[in-house]
């Protein structure tokens, strides 16, 4: 079974590998999309959606909401950042749960979809 849950944040960045509109600075309302899989547990829940969104602030919304992305990332594309996200992720605290799949969008119609490799 899987379990998903959505957040948004606002970061600014620009890549730096890349050359055309996004070479310059610019902000992104992003949207991370987290799935989990798992069996659920004697609750009768894979993880509980406040201990996952939790989780997931503390790992990564926080450390990226309202910050220059370039401060973390030396090319912040959705592609390196999502890479880090998964680093980031992997260890859930649930025995009973695995990290599935990360999707990441930079706008309302782009973005990129991760599960590890
Ligand atoms: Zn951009």
């Amino acid at each position: 079974m899987l379990l998903t849950k959505e957040f948004t944040f606002d970061a600014a960045h620009f890549l730096t590998k890349y050359h055309g509109k996004c070479e310059n600075l610019h902000g992104h309302t992003y949207k991370l999309q987290v799935t989990i899989e798992g069996k659920p547990d004697h609750e009768d829940m894979i993880m509980d959606f406040i201990e996952l969104k939790d989780f997931v602030n503390k790992k990564v919304v926080d450390k990226l909401d309202h910050s220059s992305l370039n401060d973390t990332f030396d090319n912040p594309s959705v592609e390196v950042m999502v890479v880090w996200m998964w680093d980031q992720l992997k260890d859930l605290p649930k025995a009973n749960a695995k990290l599935h799949e990360i999707k990441l969008w930079e706008t309302a119609t782009s973005f990129v979809t991760y599960a590890g490799n």
